[in-house]
């Protein structure tokens, strides 16, 4: 048992002074649960929770997923694993450890106390899609040795591991297949298309569009997700998923492209430059199973979402006079 007293979860986040970890850190706290943040800072940033030290119920563990971790906690939403293609590129052994090793471990500490688990899968497990929109029922089209094979095979797995742990010791599982997200808080040198877009324009450099920028993405901002992170992890037992989490409005790299630079009202030029290895060419979810089984869709559009994202970006001296 996690505790003596009280009727709030403790609620264990890896990958928590993350992007994603950190505002689900915040939702969780509002939401008057007890959160341990455990990251190793790979990506992270103590900026991102540095507001949450304060409160009783926030603890911060330094810890490496890929080493078993023995603490006491009722949920747990298994983050970890940097989530950028240059971050995950930077040390690709490191990445598919994080995800397979990282797995296994939450796997058995969740298999040790009967708790529930939630898995942040991605759409990167339909690698370069052949169906589009992406179903779940879609079995990708990845290439198993490529420059992002590090990141999707691991995820890959470690999906295999949870249905596995499921079928095998009854383990409750919900497992989310993220698309493109992006809001405040974002790394601003992560190389993502939206942050380097914004940073770009905000500082007046080339905007960097790769190939001929007509490949697609949909982009869901952070609030919209994180909603849909706690739907899925409070559904009945036998929804395990997974299930698509993402904003099914499409835009080109060059529509994104033009939005940032109207918006931000730069001078910035667009830049050609070639298109990565392995880069998909369209990406879109299907969120028919979020929509039925979580009653779940985003509800701010890019336009809104981009606002938020820039004023953060100003916010932290990017484009300062
Ligand atoms: P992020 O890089 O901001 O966050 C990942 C966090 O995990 C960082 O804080 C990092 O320090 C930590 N981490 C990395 N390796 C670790 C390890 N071995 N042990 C402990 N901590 C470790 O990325 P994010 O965008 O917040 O992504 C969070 C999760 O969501 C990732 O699993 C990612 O694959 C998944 N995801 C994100 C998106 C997206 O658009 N942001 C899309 C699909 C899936
Ligand atoms: N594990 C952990 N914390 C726990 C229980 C297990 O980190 O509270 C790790 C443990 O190190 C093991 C892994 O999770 O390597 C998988 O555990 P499981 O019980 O499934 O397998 P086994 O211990 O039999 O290898
Ligand atoms: N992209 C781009 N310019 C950039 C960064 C990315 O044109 O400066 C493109 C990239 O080639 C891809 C899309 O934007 O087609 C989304 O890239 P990101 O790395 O954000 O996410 P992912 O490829 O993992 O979906």
């Amino acid at each position: 048992m996690a505790r003596l007293y009280g009727s709030s979860k403790r609620i264990l986040v890896t990958g928590g002074a993350g992007f994603l970890g950190s505002h689900l850190c915040d939702r969780l706290l509002a939401d008057g649960h007890e959160v341990i943040c455990l990251d190793n800072f790979f990506t992270g940033d103590k900026a991102n929770i540095t507001h949450l030290l304060p409160d009783p119920k926030f603890e911060l563990l330094r810890h490496d997923v890929t080493f078993p971790l023995f603490i006491e906690v009722d949920e747990i939403f298994n983050l970890a694993c940097p989530a950028s293609p240059i971050h995950y590129q930077h040390d690709p052994v490191q990445t598919t450890k994080t995800s397979v090793h990282g797995a296994i471990n939450m796997l058995g500490l969740a298999k040790r106390l009967g708790i529930r688990i939630f898995q942040a899968s991605t759409s990167e497990v339909y690698g370069d899609p052949v169906v589009h929109p992406q179903t779940e029922e879609y079995w990708g089209h990845v290439n198993p040795i490529g420059l992002r094979s590090c990141y999707d095979e691991g995820k890959r797995c470690a999906e295999t591991l949870f249905f596995d742990y499921h079928r095998q010791c009854g383990l409750e599982i919900k497992v989310a297949r993220i698309f493109n997200t992006y809001g405040p808080r974002m790394h601003h040198a992560d190389g993502r298309v939206v942050s380097n877009f914004i940073v770009q324009a905000l500082t007046g450099v080339p905007i960097t569009l790769y190939g001929d920028g007509e490949q697609s993405r949909s982009f869901c901002f952070v609030s919209d997700l994180i909603e849909g992170f706690v739907r899925l992890m409070d559904s009945p037992g036998e929804i395990t998923g997974p299930i698509n989490l993402g904003n099914p409005v499409e835009f080109s790299m060059r529509q994104l492209a033009e939005q940032v630079l109207a918006k931000t009202g730069s001078k910035s030029e667009i830049k050609f430059e070639p298109l990565p290895s392995d880069d998909p060419r369209q990406r879109q979810p299907d969120i028919g199973k979020a929509r039925s089984l979580l009653g779940w869709e985003p509800t701010v559009a890019l336009a809104d979402g981009l606002d938020h994202t820039i004023a953060y970006f100003r916010e932290r001296g990017f484009g300062a006079a």
